[in-house]
């Protein structure tokens, strides 16, 4: 079977963008309105002669902060069931919040492969803000700009040296 790479994350911090970007299409539905990503949607990359499926997640109706919360770690949940690698994205501009925090929890203990992806690091300055996703305790963050594609190519090139 295919490597599964799955994108996990609290709303808004850009995964169907990033997946958008991954998979050089336009299938994930992206908004300014949180939790508009209804099902989970899968996608193919091939990168350097190796080839992966990627699902971005997230479909829910968000009614209030506990609701969020076990929707994500529910997500979280499933990753970790299905997924060979897991990407955790994260928000550089709006920085750590309580709900990464939860999150960073749960995959640290699941002992899967997890990449610190740091988006919206839409340029150098911004990108330094990534420093602060090491206190989660799951490596070394990924400064990415899923909108101008900026730390893609890195990001790729060490997701295929997981599998
Ligand atoms: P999701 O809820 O995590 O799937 O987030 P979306 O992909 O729907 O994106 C939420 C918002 O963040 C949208 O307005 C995107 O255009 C914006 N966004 C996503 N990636 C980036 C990025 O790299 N830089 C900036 N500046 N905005 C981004
Ligand atoms: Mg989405």
């Amino acid at each position: 079977m295919k490597n599964l790479v799955a994108i996990v994350g609290r709303p808004n911090v850009g995964k169907s963008t990033l997946f958008n970007r991954l998979t050089q299409s336009r299938q994930a539905i992206v908004t300014e309105i949180e939790g508009t990503t209804r099902d989970r949607q899968y996608g193919n990359v091939s990168w350097n002669g190796k080839e992966f499926s990627l699902v971005d997640t997230g479909g829910w109706v968000v009614n209030s902060e506990d609701v969020m919360e076990d929707e994500i770690n529910k997500q979280v949940l499933i990753a970790i069931q299905e997924a060979d690698v897991i990407l955790f994205v994260v928000d550089v501009m709006n920085g750590l919040t309580d709900l990464d925090t939860g999150v960073a929890q749960i995959l640290r203990k699941s002992g899967k492969p997890v990449v610190i992806v740091a988006n919206k690091s839409d340029n150098f300055e911004i990108g330094f803000q990534a420093a602060e996703f090491y206190s989660l305790g799951l490596g070394d963050p990924f400064s990415v700009s899923s909108i101008n594609g900026s730390g893609t190519g890195d990001l790729l090139d060490h997701i295929v040296t997981l599998f």
